[in-house]
């Protein structure tokens, strides 16, 4: 047996909050306005579509709108079989890395890194290696990737927009990403589920996009973030048509299949215009520009995120010790605000200089947690 999950900082940082009455912006979840379009499109999926099995890969019309998705948002062109909807992201990954990792293999993660990604290569029977974005810009360190290949590397895990930090990874990283991966012969999963969610208009570049990757590249994406609905849990791995088909053979046994009602709802909701995914874009922007504006009047040093629903504070640069954790629970216990640590996001060597606040509330909140933490410094 592996280790067992631990309580995550995300359940005892919400737990915290609700003990003591905190503004709980740690976990992320919106609560804002929720598309009634996509509300709409379930009310009449339930009522008028199918409530039994859809087909174990999906709806046809949901894999076809992904497709016709991503071919406009991105430029890729996908077979119809190189797609495999799951019950969220977090099965994608799940039922990639059941695919892709054999005993033995290892597997380099990025840190800060994903929860999900350290227990699923363990459970798959892979031993990890870590690599490290350079804050306080968390560039990628290419040079570290190189030297962490080793006989048994089998494939790399990247996710761009990055949670917790909010980066992304350009096209010259992505190919010379692929260029180590095509002399080593490694597979990348690229977790991709905050693509819809970047409000600087910088470029989101898949690995699918780069010839060096295309054939040998996972990509995950999640409907639950780029319609704001994290319940549905809909999201979907895109690969080469044989990957695809290996991943498909794990989804089978994980789930097997994801709600016939929200497929058809998502697959609805991909024909909406572009005009309306940026106006959505835009209501979070303008909540992140709001928490972001009050937090640097308040003295505090954000850092620069293209994407996500996160801001993140370096604490040094804010006048406060570079201690995530113990600056964390004293906000949350003196000042009545719930952050995450972004020390948690790391399984060796962490970072401890930056929390992770979620920026998708009601302005009245954000601007209450704003005057809070005003007052705590
Ligand atoms: N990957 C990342 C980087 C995430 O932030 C999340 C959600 N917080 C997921 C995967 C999981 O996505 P889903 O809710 O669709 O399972």
């Amino acid at each position: 047996m592996t280790q067992q999950p631990k309580t995550t900082v995300f359940e005892y940082m919400s737990g915290l909050a609700r003990e003591l009455g905190a503004i709980n912006l740690g976990q992320g979840f919106p609560e804002m306005e929720e598309p009634p379009e996509l509300i709409a499109a379930a009310q009449r999926a339930l009522a008028q579509r199918s409530n039994q099995y859809p087909p174990m890969r999906g709806l046809p019309d949901l894999r076809a709108a992904i497709r016709g998705y991503y071919a406009r948002t991105q430029g890729l062109d996908l077979a119809d079989e190189s797609v495999v909807v799951t019950s969220g992201g977090t099965e994608a990954l799940a039922a990639s890395l059941f695919a892709l990792v054999r005993p033995g293999d290892e597997v380099v993660l990025v840190q800060p890194l994903y929860d999900a990604y350290l227990p699923l290569v363990e459970w798959a029977g892979g031993t990890a290696r870590f690599v490290s974005l350079t804050p306080p810009d968390w560039t990628f360190p290419l040079d570290a990737l190189a030297a962490a290949i080793g006989p048994r590397t089998r494939g790399i895990v990247l996710n761009t927009p990055n949670n917790p930090v909010g980066t992304m990874l350009d096209r010259a990283t992505l190919e010379a990403i692929g260029a180590l991966c095509e002399t080593h012969d490694l597979w990348v999963l690229c977790d991709e589920v905050w693509e819809g969610m970047v409000f600087d208009g910088t470029p989101h570049v898949s690995p699918l996009a780069i010839p060096a990757l295309a054939g040998r590249s996972v990509k995950v994406g999640s409907a639950g973030k780029i319609f704001s609905m994290t319940g549905w849990k809909v999201g979907w791995a895109v690969a080469a048509p044989e990957l695809a088909a290996q991943i498909a053979a794990r989804h089978q046994f994980l789930t097997f299949t994801t709600a016939t009602p929200l497929q058809w709802a998502v697959a609805e909701a991909f024909a909406l215009p572009a005009a309306w995914h940026r106006d959505h874009r835009a209501r979070y922007a303008k909540a992140k520009a709001r928490l972001v504006a009050g937090l640097e009047a308040a003295g505090f040093a954000v850092l620069p995120a293209s994407g996500t629903w996160f801001v993140t504070i370096d604490l040094a640069a804010s006048g406060l010790p570079a201690d995530d954790l113990a600056v964390s629970e004293r906000l949350v216990r003196e000042a009545g605000v719930a952050s995450i640590p972004v020390s948690a996001f790391y399984a060796e060597a962490p970072e401890r200089g930056y929390l992770r606040l979620c920026f998708t509330k009601p302005d009245a909140v954000l601007d209450e947690a704003i005057a809070r933490l005003a007052r705590f410094r």
